[in-house]
């Protein structure tokens, strides 16, 4: 919990956003609303492991506090280290069928669509190897070969049966991880709640932007798109929104470095190691804010020529920043969203 604040307070003293007090509750941090302007009311929680930054136009009193449930209420499902979510239970069932929300079913669906779409380059069912990798902890451990070759054969979506009346079954010690695309289902799951009650918004989960409406002023919502080499807040492109999401992944969300080589968050599902692809990181465009976001952690592991074919297959807009610093795009993205480049 300790650490949750401290991002917060790091956010407090960037001086991005009037804080005035963090309660602390069982997994969320609940946020203090600050209403800066009339018309502009914005907020900062952490949930899902991530700052999430949320500004409304024009919104009527109250919503920002049934956003800030909403985002309780899907952590409460959707996580991995709740116990009784229904992640949890999926993942602790010894082999036998769940029920769960539809929520979750639906999210499950929708990855295994993705997952079959890219080839498994994203795969739901990673979780086996996340558990090896300790990301976020400091420990800075790499797993021995015989750990990564025993959690392999468990990383199989093919697997996963997604049966009648919201059940779900897996084999015994296969496990599932909706960090790659959970947050996408939760941002287009607000958007949708907001959408007409406000006159504009940006969600913020950390890399995972939806733009609702359009701005007081009647423009589009300017996103940036960090510059994998540079720091949090620097940006090496804009693009112009509205009414759609823009995700990113990238390889410098979490990582450590060892002996030269950085091993970062997201795992090639062949290999149990991070993805060495050419690329640092995958921006995708599109009203569908949870396709945006598995398709953007598969680009990552797919590399930059075969991420290119890929969305575009699939219909996708994308921006891809390779390992040494070079802007790919889909066809037509500069003009679609009048990218900016900054660097
Ligand atoms: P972020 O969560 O930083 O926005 P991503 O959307 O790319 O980034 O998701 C990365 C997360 O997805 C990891 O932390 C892990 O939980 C999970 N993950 C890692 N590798 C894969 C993969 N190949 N397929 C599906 N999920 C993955
Ligand atoms: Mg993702």
């Amino acid at each position: 919990m300790s650490n949750k604040c401290c991002i917060l307070l790091a956010l407090l003293l960037a001086g991005m956003l009037l804080f005035s007090s963090c309660s602390a509750g069982s997994e969320g941090v609940a946020p203090a609303p600050t209403a800066t302007a009339a018309e502009r009311t914005s907020g900062v929680g952490f949930y899902f492991d991530t700052v999430v930054t949320i500004v409304l136009y024009g919104a009527p009193e109250g919503l920002l506090d049934e956003i800030w449930a909403d985002c309780a209420r899907y952590e409460q499902l959707l996580s991995k280290t709740i116990q009784g979510s229904d992640v949890d239970r999926i993942n602790h069932a010894g082999g036998q069928p769940v029920q769960v929300d539809h929520e979750t079913w639906e999210i499950l669906r929708r990855a295994i669509e993705v997952s079959d779409s890219s080839g498994h380059a994203f795969s739901v069912t990673i979780a086996p190897l996340t558990a090896l990798w300790d990301f976020t902890g400091g420990t800075n451990r790499m797993p021995t070969d015989e750990e990564r070759l025993a959690a392999l054969p468990l990383v199989n979506d093919d697997l996963m049966i997604l049966g009648e009346n919201d059940t779900v079954t897996l084999p015994e010690g296969m496990e599932v991880d909706l960090g790659g695309i959970a947050k996408g289902y939760i941002a287009d799951q607000i958007a949708e709640a907001i959408r007409g009650r406000v006159l504009g918004a940006t969600l913020n989960f950390g890399g995972n932007v939806y733009a609702v409406g359009i701005k007081p002023d009647a423009s589009p919502f300017r996103v940036g798109i960090r510059d994998p080499q540079g720091g949090d807040n620097d940006s090496i492109a804009v693009v112009s929104v509205s009414d759609l999401s823009v995700v990113t992944s990238g390889i410098y969300e979490r990582y450590f470095e060892l002996n030269g080589v950085r091993y970062h968050h997201i795992l090639d599902p062949e290999t149990g190691i991070s993805s060495d692809s050419d690329l640092a990181s995958a921006t995708i465009i599109s009203k569908s804010s949870m396709t945006a976001d598995a398709m953007a952690t598969a680009c990552i592991v797919m590399g930059r020529d075969k991420a290119l074919q890929y969305l575009a297959e699939q219909g996708m807009d994308g921006l891809l920043i390779t390992r040494s610093g070079e802007i790919v795009t889909t066809d037509g993205f500069e003009d679609l969203y009048s990218l900016m480049r900054l660097k």
